[in-house]
């Protein structure tokens, strides 16, 4: 693969009399071998691991085609056009079709966090989306929000991927390229992406259905809203994919999906809440209840203990197209948020806050109107607030009052948390959680069985087990 990018040097908008980035040459080499001894999967001692696509013929003949990709610095005939802003500068790097955006710093990984910025937007030039659930823009105080930049956003949870994280390349960054290789060869052939230890090919997109670009990589099987099933208060997203064998799903690393185990599928369970806070606005207060309340839902439904993932799988047969037969396909709760509450009184902490939901850009002339910016933060909770699925109310106990989870009706959708000293909401909602999956159930009395009924209407002849 070979793409040509012509670098401008830029100012940073925020120091207008500064000079531009100087794009001399050494920055450009660094940046040109940085990359693609990333994206090539370059080892310590220099040598390219070289991924390949391998296939076998109805004959046993096989073929082995090797992926290299090349960044060529171009001054005309450019695919991209990358402005270079000077380490430091406000905003986040991107890119789009035609241009993108780098700050100097950038070409290298980060010494401390190893985020390696360019190397996530090469990835971009590439055709791959984001992977991660965006956190800082949609109202949900750093934890994740309704939005997904992919249905359901299943690989948020490989934390070191690239297109997560920014930090390490895995096999289905190529299956693109598995597929476009099998789709003008004709034929039938079918490939499958060979880096490392890993052996990554899934089903590939059925050539009849549109758009054509699409994979089962960055796009599910089945994604579905689940009302009133089984009981009338359920109310919930599943999301079905398919998981190949690369670092995520072949079980061979703590950060997999299920160490120790290969899986084959995901299904997600999205619930999407509303938290408001009652009697705070404080910041940490909502951000440290907030974060206590994903990690209590993921501990509690998705880990056999603290440090790893996978905890419930389900096998099963998909009828639909693709057909696929799962025999560990996990089953992952990810509850997405959304809160109400614009935190204060203003001092930085809130001013940095403001800035992440982009309600308040930084700009030398206009100062920060708490008023304003609290108004446009509430037209981004509005524009959101439609996706939810349950209103969470907390407050804190009076003295003599019980901590408790009171629901509205029986079948209705708002629960009213009272913490107390003893109970924290982040225990109240997760024992809360099964009945918003129509579980009328406390979580420490589910059953395996009881979550069966998520599968049901996705796969046939289902049961579940644990990892
Ligand atoms: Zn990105």
């Amino acid at each position: 693969m070979h793409l040509r990018w012509e670098f401008q040097g830029v100012q940073d908008p925020g120091k207008p009399t500064d000079p531009p980035f100087n794009v001399a040459p050494e920055w450009i080499e660094t940046t040109v071998k940085n990359i693609t001894g990333f994206w090539n999967n370059r080892t310590q001692a220099g040598m390219d691991q070289l991924t390949a696509l391998t296939s076998q013929d109805a004959a046993g003949k096989k073929r082995r085609i090797l992926i290299r990709y090349y960044l060529e610095p171009v001054k005309a005939d450019r695919h991209t056009l990358i402005k270079v802003f000077p380490a430091g500068t406000n905003g986040r790097s991107n890119m789009g079709v035609s241009t993108g955006e780098l700050r100097a710093s950038d070409n290298e990984p980060n010494k401390e966090t190893r985020r390696f910025t360019a190397a996530h937007e090469f990835g971009h030039a590439t055709s791959l989306s984001d992977e991660y659930v965006e956190n800082s823009k949609d109202a949900s105080y750093l934890e994740a929000g309704f939005k997904s930049y992919t249905p359901g956003s299943p690989y948020d949870f490989d934390r070191d991927a690239d297109m997560v994280a920014n930090k390490e390349v895995r096999a289905r960054y190529y299956w693109h390229l598995a597929e476009w290789v099998a789709s003008v060869e004709g034929g039938g052939a079918s490939y499958t992406v060979e880096q490392g230890n890993y052996r990554y090919q899934i089903a590939p997109y059925p050539k009849g259905l549109s758009p054509r670009i699409r994979t089962y990589h960055s796009y599910p099987v089945v994604e579905m809203s689940v009302v009133n099933r089984p009981s009338p208060r359920a109310k919930y997203d599943v999301v079905l994919n398919l998981i190949g064998q690369d670092d995520f799903g072949k079980g061979d690393r703590p950060g997999s999906l299920a160490p120790g185990h290969v899986t084959d599928g995901l299904l997600l369970v999205l619930l999407k809440m509303k938290i408001n806070f009652i009697e705070t606005n404080d910041f940490w207060a909502i951000r440290n209840t907030l974060s206590a309340i994903d990690r209590k839902i993921k501990r509690t439904f998705n880990y056999r203990d603290d440090d790893h993932q996978g905890k419930w799988y389900f096998r099963g047969r998909f009828s639909g197209s693709p057909a696929v037969e799962f025999s560990k396909c996990a089953l992952l709760f990810f509850p997405r948020f959304l809160v109400p509450n614009f935190p204060g009184p203003k001092d930085s902490m809130v001013e940095d806050y403001a800035r992440d939901v982009e309600v308040y850009q930084e700009d030398a002339n206009k100062k920060f109107d708490y008023v304003h910016t609290s108004r446009e933060y509430t037209k981004v909770v509005t524009a959101l607030e439609g996706m939810r699925h349950f209103d969470v109310f907390i407050k804190s106990a009076g003295v003599f009052e019980e901590h408790s989870a009171a629901w509205d009706s029986p079948q209705g959708r708002k629960l009213t948390l009272t913490t107390g000293w003893f109970t924290d909401a982040d225990e109240l909602l997760a024992a809360e959680l099964p009945r918003m999956i129509g579980i009328e159930k406390k979580a420490e009395d589910v059953t395996a069985a009881d979550l069966l009924h998520v599968a049901d209407g996705i796969l046939l002849d289902a049961s579940i087990d644990r990892f």
